[in-house]
């Protein structure tokens, strides 16, 4: 490698520690290793579930057990 080069940037998506592919034709860096990377990290983004919606279920959990537990509780007070 000479001292022109720019060292290369690592892979935008999570988990992959290899350095981005250049164009051949432009010499530029893309922002993916590989192609694979790049559709994997657009899916990744598009499988992450809305907040307001997980925060929904884990309120109803917290909530379900609550009411379980002080159920529970009743029941052995009595
Ligand atoms: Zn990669």
């Amino acid at each position: 490698m000479s001292m022109m080069d720019p060292m290369p940037e690592m892979c935008t998506r999570e988990c992959c520690a290899r350095p981005c592919a250049k164009n051949p034709r432009t010499g530029e860096y893309h922002k993916f290793c590989s192609l694979r990377c790049s559709r994997m990290h657009k899916q990744r983004l598009d499988d992450e579930p809305l907040p307001s919606k997980e925060h929904s279920f884990a309120f109803f959990i917290v909530l379900y057990a609550k009411l379980s537990k002080s159920g529970t509780r009743k029941e052995r007070d009595n």
